[in-house]
């Protein structure tokens, strides 16, 4: 082998070793093998979609330990369209959720309510016209609730206990009036703002931990679609999904 081969081999082998070790590289980051173990479609998709920070979240939530409870809540349905779609999705998973209605839309999707009821899922009240009952006479307030109520309990045989004040805001005096159990949530998906499903699916994967209330609305798309994600996310990190009650109350 004269010099210039000699020069033009070792070129080629060092080019060779490059490659080898960018392939290791590229092998050690393939996102599919993070963390020891297949990781499901749906999780890698939230990875690529959105921001680093999600990813570090999903590796600490996975390192908490199992049977995580967590509760899905959908305020001011019944949506004649989607809370439908919504219970498609929650009976393929075998899910159950809690459901808060508005009075004025309990009147107008009663068979919603009743199939609501039937699924096994939480019924909640969420006044008739979605009122921020702190700012009304506290008589006003009440028939905003009991209205409700009476509604609920006309198409599924009993009323509920549980309220979500619209705007999250509750007082004594209502307290003491009403004999209902205020439940606010623990992470808040502001999915009535967006109809980006990565930034809702995101919102919730970044911030589960146990206990944890995920307030959404059974009234879009995007929360169906953003919903059927969570499921699989959450559930391949070992959270158990839960009505409210079962939150509140540990
Ligand atoms: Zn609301």
């Amino acid at each position: 082998m004269v010099n210039g081969d000699m020069k033009k081999y070792r070129e080629g082998t060092g080019v060779l070793f490059f490659l080898l070790l960018l392939g290791i590289g590229l092998e050690i980051v393939k996102p599919e093998e993070r963390w020891g173990q297949k990781i499901p479609e749906v999780m890698i998709d939230a990875i690529s979609e959105e921001n680093v920070r999600a990813e570090n979240e999903i590796a600490r939530i996975q390192n908490m330990g199992e049977n995580k409870k967590i509760a899905l809540t959908f305020d001011d349905g019944p949506h004649p369209i989607y809370t439908q779609k919504m219970l498609e999705v929650l009976e393929k998973e075998q899910i159950p959720a809690t459901f808060f209605l508005l009075g004025q839309n309990v009147e107008t999707n009663g068979e919603v309510v009743k199939e609501i009821a039937e699924k096994g899922h939480l019924i909640g009240n969420h006044t008739y016209h979605h009122v921020q009952v702190t700012t009304l006479p506290v008589e006003q307030a009440c028939e905003e609730i009991d209205r409700t109520n009476q509604l609920i309990e006309e198409l599924t045989g009993r009323g509920t206990e549980y309220v979500r004040p619209p705007f999250g805001t509750w007082n004594q005096g209502l307290e003491a009036e009403l004999d209902m159990i205020p439940v606010m949530w623990t992470i808040d998906t502001m999915d009535w703002m967006t109809e980006n499903v990565d930034s809702i699916v995101n919102q919730v994967v970044k911030n589960a931990g146990e206990n944890d209330i995920i307030l959404m609305h059974d009234s879009y798309k995007s929360t169906v679609q953003a919903v059927e994600r969570i499921i699989a996310l959450l559930r391949a990190n070992g959270f158990e999904f839960v009505t409210v009650d079962e939150v509140i109350m540990d």
